[in-house]
């Protein structure tokens, strides 16, 4: 599945498109990219791209698996 944000024209990776169920609804059909979603939510797009992350570390079926080598894997500072 590959979505076609419905504001700007980027398109996404089906996890990014997934953020859209997460906040908005599993009945969304317009699909925004994390900029544009981010921007709806009063959120950076790297906060959205982290909450892929965490929503993937959750087990949310929504999203792709972790593969191997990505669990466990922090990034952020103090
Ligand atoms: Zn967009």
């Amino acid at each position: 599945m590959s979505e076609v944000c419905k504001r700007c024209g980027a398109g996404m990776t089906s996890d990014e498109a997934a953020l859209n169920y997460k906040y908005i609804g599993r009945h969304v059909k317009d699909f925004l990219c994390p900029a544009c979603l981010g921007h709806d939510l009063g959120a950076t797009p790297e906060t959205m791209r982290q909450m892929i992350d965490v929503f993937r570390r959750q087990g949310c079926r929504l999203f792709s698996p972790l593969g191997s080598g990505e669990n466990g894997q922090t990034s952020g500072g103090t």
